[in-house]
């Protein structure tokens, strides 16, 4: 059987209860790493335990357990990315409570957010995303405007829960006149209309709504919108959480 890592034990360990928090000593078992987000001037260092990073995340785990540069140093650069959208990784991986505040998930974070989660291969994190923007649109009254199919493509998220969502999303909104279309993406309606696999995409779903006609996929709960493609489940606790003073 292979050796697990302290965190890997501290998780099943607790995966009976919510209660047990990572001990002190164990924290002080593992290494801590740097995770540096962002270029020159606006990059921004986050040191982390090594642990928490593999575990939750198999992008890390390749980096830091393989035998590439970052393995050796300890560092891993994201130099393409946001800090402030690591901020949400930083802080979800602690367990923060305020770490999915309405707030931080909003029409022009969710997608930076959810792509990066996507980037670092954290699907659970991607959930609970999704969970956040579907509470800041229910809060907002708002559905999401045909400029985001287009959007989400451009950035590599079409086959995501994300661009299923908003289709739907989308779609429902053109029968819901009291519910506002998030208008800040307006701007790429042209580019949806002329994205055939968007429009496609929209065609089916278009038939689909008259047939069906769903309801509010702002309401939609459970797993509904999540991905667990890589067998992770939502009852699954994940047993690691910051120590408050
Ligand atoms: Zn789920």
């Amino acid at each position: 059987m292979p050796e697990l890592s302290d965190a890997q034990k501290v998780t099943d360990a607790t995966s009976t209860t919510d209660q047990t928090e990572i001990t002190a000593a164990q924290f002080l078992r593992s290494l801590i790493v740097t995770i540096v987000v962002g270029k020159g001037s606006k990059a921004q260092s986050f040191p982390i335990y090594k642990d928490l990073l593999t575990t939750h995340s198999p992008y890390f785990k390749a980096c830091l357990n393989g035998a590439w540069e970052e393995g050796k140093t300890n560092i891993v650069r994201l130099e393409d990315d946001n800090p402030k959208a690591f901020e949400i990784v930083a802080n979800w991986l602690f367990k923060d409570p305020t770490a999915m505040k309405q707030t931080d998930i909003t029409n022009k974070t969710v997608v930076v957010r959810y792509k990066l989660a996507d980037k670092l291969l954290m699907t659970q994190l991607k959930n609970n995303i999704l969970d956040g923007f579907q509470a800041f649109q229910l809060a907002k009254n708002e559905s999401c405007s045909i400029g985001w199919l287009d959007h989400l493509c451009s950035k590599g998220l079409q086959r995501t829960a994300l661009y299923d969502y908003c289709l739907k999303s989308y779609v429902s909104g053109l029968g819901a006149p009291e519910v506002k279309c998030a208008g800040d993406m307006f701007a790429n309606a042209a580019g949806s209309l002329t994205n055939e696999e968007a429009m496609k995409d929209l065609i089916t779903m278009m038939a689909k709504f008259m047939q069906q006609r769903w309801g509010d996929p702002r309401k939609e709960t459970g797993c509904v919108y999540h991905d667990h493609s890589d067998g992770s489940s939502c009852s699954v606790v994940r047993g690691v959480k910051r120590r408050h003073e």
